[in-house]
């Protein structure tokens, strides 16, 4: 039974309804309800799971990579400093693309591209 969802991947490809082994910082989540998209091969998880997982990432601190930064200011706009050990965990280097929104008042949210 697979069941297309009404909205593409945003690589333009379909995404189906499947099942994926969920595995996030050598945590096993088992197996998880995803979106599957039939081009890419993306995997997408539903918020609920993502929220689980959140929570069990921080609970575990398994990375230690939370950092407390300060705004800057550059010109008109403002500047967030990703600290190195972030950077380095995430390939993160200078010119890469990302794509930068709120998610909430108080939530800003950085996509690496
Ligand atoms: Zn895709």
């Amino acid at each position: 039974m697979e069941e297309i969802l009404d909205y593409p991947c945003s690589c333009g490809g379909k995404l189906k309804k499947s099942f994926c082994n969920v595995e996030f910082f050598s945590i096993d989540f088992g197996e998880r309800a995803c979106e599957v998209c039939n081009s890419c091969g993306s995997e997408f998880l539903d918020d609920a799971t993502l929220g689980e997982i959140e929570t069990e990432v921080k609970k575990r601190k398994i990375f230690g990579l939370e950092r407390q930064i300060k705004v800057g200011k550059s010109g008109n706009s403002l500047v967030l400093r990703v600290p190195p050990e972030i950077a380095a965990f995430t390939n993160t280097t200078v010119d890469k693309m990302v794509r930068i929104f709120p998610i909430s008042k108080n939530k800003i949210e950085i996509e690496l591209l």
